[in-house]
């Protein structure tokens, strides 16, 4: 067993120990038998919160109406669930309630898919009531149970469904995916923040090309925030050599691919509900790439976007025009070089400059350090106050 497990193992013999049942499960376990790098060790337990809660010292509720305490145990965190079973489902989201049951089995049947719905003791052995392990092997996704019935409970699925295709380069076992496309318009349902975690994951995944042609096969899109009537935008992003973008860039690309201009951009990204600050990077770099395709970056534009952004910019512009990867490493040399990076490198300050004109302050001044900085970031000044001195009185003359 694999040194994160070897790790948690005294967390399954201490919950053991008060009489109860601890697994590892879900998609470390998966992720294990893929030989893929482990994320977190996520534990299924058939003590109830509250029982978890008196065997460890450190614990914090953190999803404890689903059955989800946090342990904190020799400064690892280890989530650990109570087995359970789904109420009801209402209105194809989240079930209403959960109820807590002492059975493994049961709890595996209520999971997604089978290659999530595996069990592994605390001596490596497997609990593998549907076979996941030979979907794992022939690289398949199939769903625990009937499909039609799996995805009308839940939609996520679906979207779970296809950024799994993305991460792991697996295909959708038949059936899944008949039922996927007859259930996909259930996904209106689905709270946008809940899609998003899912889309995200799918933009980045390896085989995100594929997984985004099954987005387009099966219809999916038109039922994702701002993709409803996208399907020639997102059949001609899927011509772009987009493998290598980051997440980030894969808004970026999408967006341009969509056409979205000025405030429409924020429009969509809003719907997706991301985080401001992520929704203002986009907002930049898209206005970057479009500025890029015109012309080349002026000293001013690299000192305003600065590296990160230049980077994203040009990691975007290779693939909309198909260049190779050298154009970034040219610009982002031209950024270290600029003579200075910040407005506080200026040899100069207010003072200085009301003292040399002999000024009030006031918005001349904010005017006049831009004046300054760009003669210093075209070179055509140096960077040194006397030299600034003679500049600021001279041009003040004129
Ligand atoms: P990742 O490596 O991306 O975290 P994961 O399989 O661990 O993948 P999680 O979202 O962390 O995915 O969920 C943990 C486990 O909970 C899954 O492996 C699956 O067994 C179960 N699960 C998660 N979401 C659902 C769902 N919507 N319906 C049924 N089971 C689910
Ligand atoms: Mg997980």
């Amino acid at each position: 067993m694999i040194h994160k497990f070897e790790k948690a193992k005294p967390v399954l013999e201490m919950i053991e120990n008060a009489g109860f049942e601890a697994y590892f499960v879900g998609g470390c376990v998966r992720d294990y038998l893929l030989e893929k790098p482990i994320e977190d060790v996520d534990i299924a337990t058939s003590a109830t919160p509250d029982e978890v809660k008196k065997i460890f010292q450190k614990t914090v509720d953190v999803g404890i109406e689903h059955g989800t305490v946090l342990v904190i145990y020799n400064g690892t965190q280890y989530e650990i669930t109570t087995f359970r079973t789904e109420d009801k489902y209402e209105d194809f989201r989240r079930p209403a309630g959960v109820t807590f049951i002492r059975s493994l089995n049961e709890d595996l049947k209520r999971r997604d898919f089978t290659m999530n719905a595996i069990a592994m003791d605390k001596e490596g052995k497997l609990i593998d009531p549907f076979d996941g392990q030979k979907d794992i092997r022939e690289k398949r996704i199939r769903t625990v149970g009937i499909a039609q019935e799996r995805f009308s409970e839940d939609a996520l699925r679906m979207m779970r469904a296809i950024r799994f295709v993305s991460q792991l380069s697996f295909s959708l076992e038949e059936l899944t995916k008949r039922a996927l496309t007859e259930n996909k318009y259930l996904l209106k349902e689905i709270a946008v923040e809940r899609k998003t975690v899912e889309f995200e994951k799918l933009l980045k995944g390896v085989n995100r090309r594929e997984a985004l042609k099954l987005m387009i096969e099966t219809e999916m899109f038109l039922y994702l925030p701002g993709l409803e009537n996208s399907r020639n935008d997102l059949e001609k992003m899927l011509q772009d050599p987009f493998d290598r973008l980051s997440a980030l860039e894969m808004w970026v690309l999408l967006i341009y691919r969509l056409g979205l201009k000025n405030e429409s951009i924020e429009e969509f990204l809003r719907k997706w509900k991301l985080p401001v600050k992520k929704i203002k990077m986009i907002q930049k770099i898209v206005h970057y790439v479009s500025s890029r395709l015109e012309s080349e970056w002026s000293n001013r534009q690299l000192f305003e976007a600065k590296k990160e952004v230049i980077i994203h910019t040009e990691n975007v512009l290779n693939v909309i025009t198909r260049n190779g990867l050298a154009l970034g490493e040219k610009w982002i040399e031209a950024y270290d070089s600029l003579p200075i990076k910040d407005r506080s490198e200026l040899q100069v300050s207010g003072n200085d400059l009301m003292k040399w004109l002999d000024r009030k302050g006031g918005p001349w001044l904010k005017e006049l350090f831009q004046k300054i900085e760009n003669a210093v970031l075209n070179r055509e000044l140096l960077n040194q106050k006397e030299k600034i001195k003679e500049w600021v009185i001279k041009c003040n003359q004129n």
